[in-house]
């Protein structure tokens, strides 16, 4: 058995790593290159597979970087089976959905005609799911998922064949006020693991960081704007923030939420709220929330002073409708900007992050951004590093364990801990190097 990663190998997206066994090939995820235009340019590079012979895919779960190149590997002729489970299949349609408008809109994109909505259309079509626990078979292995915590339906893939081989996928928090914790990384003779904060121990309290930020807005009398990602990110928040209320109502200020994305997503982890955590707290947050859906209610909105706060994305403010809210109040010193998330190199999110105030989009509008800007780490859905060992607690020594999924000072770390503890046979991914398993 051959193992062979195409993606997550250079940094933290386009996860795709492709399993050769001697009765065919599948591939675990599928994802695209997120990021500046190098990054993105990776995703033309030419695929070191026919995508026609690839029996299966085995998607953890449906973050773009995870399953964004799919309609591309169904636009060049793959039509075998994509297994996720069923949170997973509803979340990865809406975010392919959402890439092949992206893709299609943007005249000068670098992916122009990298795939169309036809091509979603298909490979949604071509998805089976699994619940968590149920073993099904490919190429005469069972295959099963187990919950990874990280983001509603994400699982870690457990491969048992000629030998066991785990994919983690995105491991989540041992802690997420929403999403249960992962279970525990199974005995396997080979581990693929990623390493996205493995070398760091992250510090910071969601709960308390969102509600001082909340309590500022009312006593400042502040316009806050909070940039998400319009799933998971956008759920937690908003079931967080309808917690607080309920506790706490004299603290309530007008909220709202703003993004097409965003309001879809809400009706996925609606329907999936029992495997969550917080199944009643979530359902009845996302059922009050007030959403933003015509331009009308807009135009009353963007005259409005404090207090009041708007949940709205991208997450890095890379796009999305964030952009007309920070026109609109970009000279006002009474607003406030919160980034509760990673903010790639590139991003707008980044340099507003930095202490830049000056902003461009894609078209290159530009925004001066007057107000404060506040940022904050505690709220990744990954698993930090001490949550990382805490995972793999269980396993043998002489596991097998190969490290992807990171920028290559968190790759480096991690496997000088993991070797300090102990284990013996640590390899970091190497981009295209074929491994025998
Ligand atoms: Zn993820």
């Amino acid at each position: 058995m051959k193992i062979k990663f195409i993606g997550a190998t250079e940094d933290v997206t386009g996860s795709m790593t492709l399993l050769e066994c001697p009765a065919g090939k599948i591939l675990i995820d599928c994802g695209l290159y997120q990021g500046t235009d190098d990054v993105v340019k990776k995703n033309l590079r030419p695929l070191p597979f026919d995508p026609k012979e690839i029996v299966a895919i085995i998607l953890t779960h449906a973050h773009l970087d995870h399953s964004g190149h799919i309609p591309r590997l169904v636009k060049l002729g793959f039509r075998g089976t994509i297994y996720c489970t069923k949170p997973t299949l509803k979340l990865a349609r809406l975010i392919m959905t959402d890439s092949a408008h992206i893709l299609e809109k943007a005249e000068n994109h670098i992916l122009k005609s990298f795939y169309e909505m036809e091509d979603v259309m298909i490979a949604t079509s071509l998805f089976k799911t699994k619940n968590f626990h149920e073993t099904f078979e490919v190429l005469g292995m069972s295959i099963s998922f187990q919950p990874a915590g990280h983001i509603l339906g994400a699982a870690s893939v457990f491969i048992n064949g000629e030998k066991k081989i785990v994919f983690s996928g995105d491991v989540g928090r041992f802690n997420d006020p929403l999403i249960n914790p992962p279970d525990k990384c199974p005995l396997t003779d080979v581990l693929v693991i990623e390493s996205t904060y493995g070398g760091k121990i992250r510090k910071g309290n969601i709960e308390e960081e969102l509600t001082s930020f909340i309590k500022k807005i009312k006593k400042e009398s502040k316009v806050g704007i909070i940039a998400s990602f319009a799933v998971a990110r956008a759920q937690l928040l908003i079931t967080l923030i309808h917690k607080f209320y309920q506790l706490h109502p004299e603290e309530k200020i007008r909220f709202v939420i703003d993004g097409p994305m965003m309001t879809e997503a809400n009706k996925i982890y609606k329907e999936f709220s029992q495997d969550t955590k917080l199944p009643e707290d979530l359902r009845n947050a996302l059922e009050e929330v007030e959403v933003i859906d015509h331009v009308r209610e807009w135009d009353s909105l963007k005259k409005k002073e404090g207090p009041l706060i708007i949940i709205t994305s991208s997450g890095m403010v890379s796009g999305g409708r964030i952009w007309r809210y920070l026109e609109n109040w970009q000279n006002d010193t009474n607003a406030c900007l919160f980034l509760p998330g990673y903010q790639a190199i590139g991003t707008a999110g980044r340099a507003l992050s930095e202490g830049k105030r000056i902003i461009h989009d894609e078209e290159g509008k530009s925004i001066h951004w007057s107000g404060e800007v506040l940022s904050s780490q505690a709220f990744s859905s990954h698993a930090d590093q001490n949550e990382l060992l805490s995972w793999i607690n269980d396993i043998d020594k002489n596991t097998n364990i190969y490290l992807n999924h990171g920028e290559p000072s968190s790759k480096e770390l991690f496997k000088e801990k993991l070797i300090e503890i102990g284990f013996r046979n640590v390899t970091i991914a190497n981009n295209n190097k074929e491994q025998k398993l």
